[in-house]
């Protein structure tokens, strides 16, 4: 049996004015993968995030379970299972943990199910479930933005640098976090610029360059790859 492509992407060129910010990009994430898009500051990763999520006009090919994202508006593309964790997080400040979760589960009913998988996969935010959202660690408001992205139970979760500016010991607790959402059997799509982040949970990995796609493979084969060693992981 072969696997279902989860999301399709062909020839996508995506510009700002006269800007273009994705070239020939394509990219295919199959069902129950990890896929991530790694790159620099300004490679065009939030804007490959926020096209594929429907925000963005684009040339080319985007297909989420076979249907063209420019069909759709972004609400029914989270309606059928698209779930966007941007980078900016976007969580209400002055509401507790557990509002902020219950906002996420809109779109399925089993809330209370829910939060109990969400707060067992990030025991610190059953810790803090009545804590105000702004008045938690950087790293504690990530988890909770991955949190409340899973309240929906995603069939594709698009996660927008969800390491970033964290220190280490916060990343341990996002990594188990991302490992027990792929042995929940959910598909993602990383884009970060922590290669060895990456590296450590992605089946195969695209590396983004000025908004063109330079090496595509799987993690064992990029990490021996001069470029990615000598640029992206310190020789
Ligand atoms: P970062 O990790 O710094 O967020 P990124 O890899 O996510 O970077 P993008 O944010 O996608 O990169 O930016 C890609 C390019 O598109 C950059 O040159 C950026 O300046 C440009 N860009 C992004 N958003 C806009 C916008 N709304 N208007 C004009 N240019 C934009």
């Amino acid at each position: 049996m072969s696997v279902e492509s989860v999301l399709s992407v062909s020839d996508l060129d995506v510009s700002y004015g006269k800007v273009q910010a994705l070239r020939s990009v394509d990219l295919t994430v199959d069902e129950g993968a990890i896929v991530s898009v790694i790159g620099p500051n300004g490679a065009g990763k939030s804007t490959l995030a926020n096209t594929v999520s429907g925000y963005l006009d684009y040339d080319g090919t985007v297909e989420y379970r076979g249907d063209s994202v420019r069909e759709h508006s972004p609400e029914s593309i989270v309606e059928s299972g698209l779930i966007h964790c941007t980078e900016s997080r976007d969580l209400f400040g002055f509401m507790s943990v557990d509002d902020n979760l219950d906002l996420g589960a809109y779109r399925r009913g089993d809330r209370e199910e829910r939060k109990d998988l969400v707060y067992d996969l990030f025991p610190r935010l059953a810790e803090r479930r009545n804590q105000h959202a702004h008045t938690m660690s950087g790293g504690e408001q990530q988890m909770l933005a991955i949190g409340r992205a899973l309240m929906s139970d995603p069939d594709l979760l698009v996660l927008d640098e969800p390491t970033l500016g964290l220190a280490p010991i916060i990343l341990e607790d996002i990594s188990e976090g991302i490992d027990a959402i792929q042995d929940e059997g959910v598909t993602v799509l990383l884009c970060e610029q922590n290669v060895t982040f990456a590296m450590n949970h992605a089946d195969e990995i695209h590396l983004l360059e000025n908004g063109e796609f330079v090496r595509s493979g799987p993690p064992e084969e990029l990490r021996t790859d001069d470029h990615i060693r000598e640029s992206y992981l310190g020789g």
